[in-house]
């Protein structure tokens, strides 16, 4: 069953959404983060009118989240005006005011807003058979499902330039962590320590899907750089897709951490396969 917050009608909504594949998340600007702010940004989209965000277009979302309460603008088979490409995604505003220093995410407000959006988002995944994965712009671009934001949604579409919430990576691994944590009896922190485990302990040697092409994982994970990159590509030209390369290293921690570990592993993969492709340097 979808999540049953309050409701508030936004004014402007286009038509019904077959699929949903994706959650984004956002930071509203306005109101700032306090209890009531959900339902004051309830009363924004209620009033608005078009064209109504800063790029001259309709603005609506389906859910706002305050330090405590959530309520809902648009339901979840209706497209709201929040992240172009809107169709097939679900939008989670996050009361913050978009400024002043990245520790405000640390403040006791924030974190009780975080705890409410992260279970708000797990119910969505439930309801809709959604993975609970980080989806980078590569991700999105390549047909993935899974939660993201709209800064992510902007560099993979190009359709919009708003960069919120802002989250690093740190930000984001620990969004999804909250959400997975009471996903299964293995905590996102257990699965991390073991996958550690078998990379560091364990030596797989793996087979690059179509090529002849073997690696071995431990290698690969502690040399995040270009050059392993392009020892994994199946034909020496980096065609090797951030998908494929995920799915090498998902299959890798699934024989490795065996049942019960899947969802939490799934996004670890994820994440290793981000600093593979990446480079290594977007996260100490
Ligand atoms: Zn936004």
């Amino acid at each position: 069953m979808p999540p049953s917050p309050p409701y508030i009608p936004a004014n402007l909504t286009g038509g019904p959404q077959e699929r949903i594949d994706r959650i984004v998340i956002h930071g509203t600007v306005k109101p700032g983060t306090y209890c009531g702010a959900a339902k004051d940004l309830g009363a924004y989209f209620r009033d608005l009118q078009e064209p109504s965000d800063s790029e001259g277009r309709w603005a609506s979302c389906h859910y706002g989240v305050d330090p405590c309460e959530t309520y809902q603008y648009v339901y979840d088979h209706t497209i709201a005006y929040h992240a172009p490409p809107n169709d097939g995604s679900i939008g989670v505003e996050l009361c913050d005011p978009q400024s002043g220093p990245d520790a405000r995410w640390d403040d006791e407000q924030h974190q009780a807003m975080l705890d409410r959006a992260a279970e708000l988002v797990r119910q969505l995944c439930r309801a809709y058979d959604i993975p609970m994965v980080w989806l980078y712009p590569d991700d999105l671009t390549a047909g993935g499902r899974g939660i993201t934001d709209h800064e992510n949604v902007g560099l993979a579409w190009g359709q919009t330039s708003h960069i919120d919430p802002g989250w690093s990576t740190s930000r984001s691994d620990d969004f999804i962590r909250r959400v997975l944590t009471e996903e299964s009896d293995v905590s996102y922190d257990d699965a991390a320590r073991a996958v550690r485990d078998v990379l560091t302990e364990k030596t797989h040697q793996s087979r690059v899907p179509g090529s002849d092409v073997t690696f071995s994982l431990t290698d690969s994970i502690l040399d995040t750089n270009r050059f392993a990159y392009d020892l994994f590509s199946a034909d020496g030209s980096g065609a090797m897709s951030t998908e494929q390369l995920r799915q090498v290293v998902r299959d890798e921690v699934a024989n490795g951490l065996g049942a019960g570990y899947e969802q939490a592993a799934d996004a670890i993969a994820l994440r290793v396969g981000q600093r593979i492709v990446g480079g290594g340097s977007d996260e100490s």
